[in-house]
Parts: C-alpha cells; sequence; structure tokens
C-alpha cells in the first residue's frame, strides 16, 4: 500500500495522497469514489475524506451517478475541476512574445503571440514588455473567473531554476537576468517559475503534441536560434544544471561562421532562420549580427514564396542536410524513436524533412537511424509557452495544497 511507504510526517502522506487522487482523475476521467479506491489502492473512507478536500479546493467536482459495474453500488461520478484555477505560460524569444493559459482541466484560456524585438529592446525594456504581457494575460484570466496559480517563463538560453534567473540568453543578449523577480509585480502573489524554451516545448510535444506519449523523443526548434530538448524514458533529460539539450551550439563546422554565443561553426550557424534568411534574401538582413528582427512568420511567408527559385531551394536543401548530419548524432548520443522538427522547421518540413531523414539514415548507425522517424510539429511558434502551462499544472496535480481552501 502507498500509505506504508511514504514517510511518517503525515501532512506529506495527505499531500501525496490528494495528488494521487486528483492524478488519477485526470489521467482517467471521471469516475465514482468506490472505483477510485479499488484502482488506486486507498480505502474508501480515505478517499471521501480526500475527495472533500478536493472539492473545498476547487479541484474536483460530482457530475451525476455513475454506474460501478462490479465494483459497487453507483456512486457519484467525481471529475477533475479546476476550472477557475488557471496556468499561464509565457515565451520570450528573439523576436516574439507569447503567452497560453489553461485551466487544470486543460481548456485553452488564451493563446497569443506578439510581435516583440527583444534582441533590439535591451533587457530593461523586454522585461516591461513581458510584464504588461503577464499583467493583462492575469487581469484576463480574472476577469474570466480565474485565479492564476502558477507562471513558468520559457527563454532561450541557460538558467537557474532555483533563483529564476536567466544565467545566459545569447540571441537576447541577456546574462545574469533576475526574470521571476522582475515580474512579482505583475502577478502579485503567483509563484514564478523560469525554464529553458526549448526543454518547456519538448514537454508540451510529449503530453500534446504530433508523437505524445512517445518516452523516447527528442524535439528540435528552428529559430532564430536552434533549441532542443530531450525526453528520455518519459522524463525531460535536465542534466546536473538544467542546461542538457543545447544542441544548436554543438561545434559542426570548425572553420564555419561566428554564431550568436560568439563561438565559431554552431549547428545553428548551420539551420537557425538567421542563417536560411541571409542566404536567401541576402538584401532582406535578419537576425542577431545583423541586428534586424521581424517576426518569422513574416520571414518564412517570403521565404515560401520563392520556392522554387533554384538558389533558394539549394538553400534549404542544404539546412535539410545539415539538419539529417545533427539528427545522426542526436539519435547516436539519446536513440529517439521520434525526433520532432518545430519552429521553422516544421513550416517547410515538406521540403527539410525527407532530406533530413535520408541523411540520418546515411550517417547514422545502422538499425536505430532507420527505427527514428523525424516528423514534423503541429504546435507551431509558442510551444513553449504550452509547455510552461504544463509544469504549472504538473506543479498543481503533485501538490494540490497549493491551491487554497476556498
Ligand atoms: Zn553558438
Amino acid at each position: 500500500m502507498l500509505q506504508q511507504r511514504l514517510p511518517a510526517d503525515q501532512a506529506s502522506v495527505r499531500r501525496s495522497n490528494l495528488s494521487l487522487v486528483l492524478r488519477h482523475l485526470s489521467e482517467n476521467g471521471a469516475r465514482s469514489r468506490a472505483v477510485v479506491a479499488v484502482e488506486t489502492g486507498l480505502s474508501k473512507t480515505t478517499v471521501t475524506s480526500l475527495v472533500g478536500e478536493l472539492q473545498a479546493r476547487g479541484l474536483v467536482r460530482e457530475i451525476g451517478p455513475q454506474h460501478a459495474g462490479a465494483v459497487g453500488r453507483p456512486g457519484l461520478a467525481l471529475a477533475l475541476d479546476g476550472s477557475r484555477v488557471g496556468a499561464l505560460g509565457l515565451e520570450v524569444n528573439v523576436d516574439y512574445i507569447a503567452a497560453f493559459a489553461t485551466d487544470l482541466a486543460g481548456r485553452v484560456l488564451i493563446d497569443r503571440r506578439v510581435t516583440f524585438d527583444a534582441m533590439g529592446s535591451g533587457v530593461e525594456r523586454s522585461l516591461d514588455e513581458v510584464a504588461a504581457v503577464t499583467r493583462r494575460a492575469v487581469g484576463e484570466l480574472g476577469s474570466a473567473g480565474v485565479t492564476v496559480a502558477g507562471i513558468t517563463v520559457a527563454v532561450p538560453g541557460l538558467i537557474d531554476a532555483h533563483s529564476g534567473v536567466v544565467d545566459v540568453a545569447p540571441n537576447l543578449g541577456w546574462h545574469r537576468t533576475p526574470v521571476a523577480g522582475r515580474l512579482t509585480d505583475a502577478a502579485p502573489g503567483v509563484p514564478i517559475a523560469v525554464g529553458n524554451d526549448a526543454n518547456l516545448a519538448a514537454l508540451a510535444e510529449f503530453t500534446s503534441g504530433v508523437a505524445a506519449g512517445t518516452a523516447d523523443l527528442v524535439y528540435l526548434t528552428g529559430e532564430v536560434g536552434v533549441g532542443g530538448g530531450v525526453i528520455s524514458g518519459g522524463r525531460l533529460l535536465e542534466g546536473a544544471d538544467g542546461f542538457a539539450g543545447e544542441m544548436g551550439h554543438v561545434m559542426v563546422d570548425p572553420s564555419g561562421e561566428r554564431c550568436g554565443c560568439g563561438r565559431i561553426g554552431c549547428w545553428e550557424t548551420k539551420v537557425g532562420l538567421a542563417a536560411l534568411v541571409r542566404t536567401v534574401t541576402p538584401e532582406h538582413p535578419y537576425g542577431l549580427r545583423d541586428g534586424v528582427l521581424r517576426d518569422p512568420e513574416e520571414r518564412l511567408a517570403e521565404i515560401e514564396h520563392a520556392i522554387g527559385d533554384p538558389p533558394v531551394d539549394q538553400a534549404i536543401a542544404a539546412v535539410g542536410r545539415w539538419l539529417g548530419r545533427g539528427a545522426a548524432t542526436l539519435v547516436n548520443l539519446f536513440n529517439p524513436r521520434v525526433i520532432v522538427f518545430g519552429g521553422y522547421f516544421a513550416r517547410l518540413a515538406g521540403q527539410l524533412v525527407p532530406l533530413a531523414q535520408a541523411e540520418l539514415e546515411r550517417l547514422g548507425m545502422a538499425g536505430s537511424a532507420r527505427r527514428c522517424t523525424i516528423v514534423a510539429s503541429d504546435l507551431g511558434f509558442g510551444a513553449a509557452s504550452r509547455g510552461g502551462a504544463g509544469t504549472v499544472v504538473d506543479r498543481i496535480l503533485s501538490d494540490p495544497t497549493l491551491i487554497q481552501i476556498r
């Protein structure tokens, strides 16, 4: 029995059991107290008490009679509620800020992206803008009767998760930036976490993307920068300092171009959107080096429009081959079943995926490379904000006492 394996601390046991029941309803859908008791191994009395508390916290509601078959008399079915509990994910990227909010049951409440030149604006103005987006989202949710229970901010950089400080975000020009601390005024009393954008997007892919549920999955996103996240055995691979998955800055060409991070020949200099735009439309520069930014959708539309012109097709093909070379390394390192292409890689999937898959199979170790499929994400830009909201939901499912009794 779960209860007997837990530490003697009563509050801790209670918290674990509240989480067990709430997660059970979240993952398996509505069912009666009697069914929950049988399926979780908790006693009926304990389940009744736990459900009472979850109802008081606004996380569970009764939805009507359910016939439980052989398991006992019909009882009132319980369902995850949390319709007044909001989870907010934000994403700051080089050229946009995204906001995504759901309630506890996953109902989407906000899904938007605003063009913003975070790189050109500098740290202070960028944080002011993120604070404004946060304030607006919290206000909107509040007007709809939803209380924000947590916020996770996705940033393309290396994060000190414990302090909510961005150590370094090369493409934003941020160093030791206290993101969580700067947002507390915009959302008073709301816990704020900060995470790496690609890691959060990988979590979003794992929970709700095209390859959802694939236990061994690598996510690779092409924006101005290139980031990645690794799901291994159903868990996000974080590494000792949370920096795992920074594949955009793996060096692939020692005689190549200088990267936004200051080093030479990073994979990002071969497959990042800035690199492609520079090759395709050198007269319209883009990216960190050239100091000109616009919404990625706009730049992509220009490139898509130019498909069919031989120099453009060649530039895209070169990106496809470089993607396959990097993918072969990823397969050798992590043995994923699926590699999900996000960001602009997904938008140009028709051109990029066949070339990358062929190069992967040519270069990867026989067998493992052939059993790894490259697919395009359907979550679009802003997947990281979705993943950010997901981590807030997960935090509440792990500790329902984070939500106050009404
Ligand atoms: Zn680099």
